[in-house]
């Protein structure tokens, strides 16, 4: 049956990292709120000035938008075979949303939480910049590129820091999380579908158990 495959996480875990992996190996569309609501935010619409605010400083975006959003790209053909969600759900109407969806679309549900302690989830997002071209994810402290602030693939890209990656931001959103997110892994916990992944490893080392995970 096909799979919607959920990354779970604290901010920083490395589910976005996971997730591209997950995309390019096993051929299934990567869905990242959290990139399409970047995306947006660079319109020059009223929606982007609704959106700036929220992700400047690490607040959700209103479920009703968010779950708009979710259904409409699932809803493209090439989800079809299953997708990943990388930073959905977080709360619980769109963990609620997400098992009518799944129903609808005919694909099971597993969930995979990438754990990482909480001492080193602030650096991880501290330190983290990407590749303004392919998305490429690094890490100054743990992944860093082969030349300062370039992306390994694009030299002429300047790796940028998200402006929600500061330390009080990220302190927020992960107070965030562990209001508004840490209870759907009770709830994916007891009806049977959660894995759990020690996220405090290298990124292959994690991907092999991210992918077993995914397969059991
Ligand atoms: P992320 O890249 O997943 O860390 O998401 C970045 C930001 O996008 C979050 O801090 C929120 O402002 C917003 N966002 C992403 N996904 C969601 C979601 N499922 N619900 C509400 N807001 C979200």
């Amino acid at each position: 049956m096909s799979k919607i495959i959920v990354l779970m996480g604290a901010p920083g875990a490395g589910k976005g990292t996971q997730a591209r992996l997950l995309q390019e190996r096993l051929r299934l569309p990567q869905i990242s709120t959290g990139d399409m609501f970047r995306a947006l935010m660079k319109t020059e619409t009223p929606l982007a000035e609704e959106l700036r605010p929220l992700l400047t400083l690490g607040r959700l975006v209103p479920d009703e938008l968010t779950i708009r959003v979710v259904r409409e790209r699932t809803a493209q053909a090439d989800c079809r075979g299953g997708y990943i969600l990388d930073g959905f759900p977080r709360t619980t109407a769109q963990a609620e949303m997400l098992e009518g969806l799944a129903a609808e679309q005919g694909h099971a549900l597993l969930a995979v939480l990438v754990d990482v302690p909480y001492d080193v989830l602030e650096k991880r997002m501290t330190g983290r910049r990407n590749c303004p071209v392919c998305g490429e994810i690094y890490n100054v402290y743990f992944k860093p590129p082969a030349h300062d602030e370039v992306c390994d693939l694009h030299p002429e890209a300047k790796l940028v820091h998200r402006a929600d990656d500061n330390a009080d931001t990220a302190r927020d959103r992960v107070e965030t999380f562990e209001r508004d997110t840490r209870p759907l892994l009770d709830f994916y916990e007891t009806t049977g579908r959660l894995r759990r992944v020690d996220g405090n490893r290298d990124v292959e080392a994690i991907y092999a158990d991210v992918e077993k995970a995914v397969n059991s």
